[in-house]
Formats: C-alpha cells, sequence, structure tokens
C-alpha cells in the first residue's frame, strides 16, 4: 500500500479542516460549492459535490469517471488482466472512497502526526483493499499495488484541481472585502 507520506504528496493540501463524523472534509452545500468552483472542470465538480457536499449522485458520476480514465491507464500500458474481472472498475471505486471519504486517524484525532504523515487520516490496509476488490493479498502486491497508485492519483488530481480553484476563490473573495 502506498505509504501516508505518498499520499500526503499526492493529495497535498487536500484537508479542509475538521468536521467529525467520520469524515474531516469540511460539508457545504451544493449552491454554495458552485459559487466557489467557477473554472473547474466538469470532473473536479463532481469531486468537489462528492467530498464536501456529500453528494452521492455526484459520487456516483466521479467513480464513472475515474473508471474511464482507469480503464484508459490500463488499455496503454496494456495491464494483464484476468477477463471478466472487474478489478479496474472495483480498484477504481475504492480509490474515491479512499479520497472522498478519508477515515479520521483516531491516534490524533484528525489533525495530523508523525504516523499518519500529517494527513489526519486512517489509510485502508492493504488487505481492506484487495479484499473489496477481490484480490488476494500476493495477487494485489505482485500485480496491483503500483496500478492502485495510479487510479488513486487520478483521483488525487482532481481533489489538486479543486483545491486551487477554492484558493483562488478565498483570495478572491478577501480582496473583494
Ligand atoms: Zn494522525
Amino acid at each position: 500500500m502506498a505509504s501516508p507520506k505518498l499520499i500526503a504528496l499526492l493529495c497535498a493540501g487536500s484537508q479542509m479542516g475538521s468536521t467529525g463524523g467520520g469524515t474531516n472534509r469540511a460539508v457545504l452545500s451544493r449552491s454554495e460549492l458552485a459559487g466557489l468552483l467557477s473554472g473547474a472542470s466538469e470532473a473536479a465538480m463532481d469531486f468537489a459535490y462528492a467530498a464536501y457536499a456529500l453528494d452521492l449522485d455526484a459520487e456516483r458520476m466521479l467513480i464513472a469517471r475515474v473508471r474511464v480514465a482507469a480503464a484508459n491507464l490500463a488499455n496503454a500500458q496494456k495491464w494483464e488482466i484476468v477477463k471478466g474481472r472487474p478489478t479496474v472498475s472495483n480498484l477504481s471505486a475504492i480509490a474515491v472512497f479512499e479520497v472522498v471519504r478519508p477515515l479520521v486517524h483516531k491516534e490524533c484525532g484528525g489533525v495530523g502526526c508523525r504516523l499518519c504523515g500529517m494527513t489526519g487520516t486512517k489509510l485502508l490496509s492493504v488487505r481492506t483493499i484487495a479484499a473489496a476488490a477481490g484480490l488476494s493479498k500476493d495477487d494485489f502486491h505482485r500485480n496491483w499495488q503500483d496500478r492502485y497508485r495510479q487510479i488513486l492519483k487520478i483521483v488525487c488530481e482532481l481533489d489538486a484541481e479543486v483545491q486551487g480553484v477554492l484558493a483562488r476563490a478565498d483570495s478572491g473573495r478577501r480582496e473583494a472585502l
């Protein structure tokens, strides 16, 4: 599994503050978000609605988009895949889940500490990811760990785009005051 540090790197700046309730995402309404997100891509909008407005339709759309992007990766890199097994599809959904609904790291209460690489989030274990994707731990280690990392990166890049747009919206608002 990717180390907490790697996730922290991939998802740098993805934390918006603590709300409790199992995730450490701030919850905003769709309309609040829509105003802040002008200029973002549709995929990034879906990410933002899923992550910050807890919008399940947007989450489904996001998963569908990540599946397409992951399937393109699989084609481009000629991943050997067992026919009929939805491994790429499953891992795409897990990657979305891992980024959109990060679990709070209990040891620090989501504040961020050395153990979690300052992310404040608890990563899914290799065992959990492999089981959820219907893979053995060995198979996951051997064939899928790096691929999963690449799929995770697709989601993290949307996260980064949203962070960038929100940061610009925020500084614009401050200038207007
Ligand atoms: Zn921690």
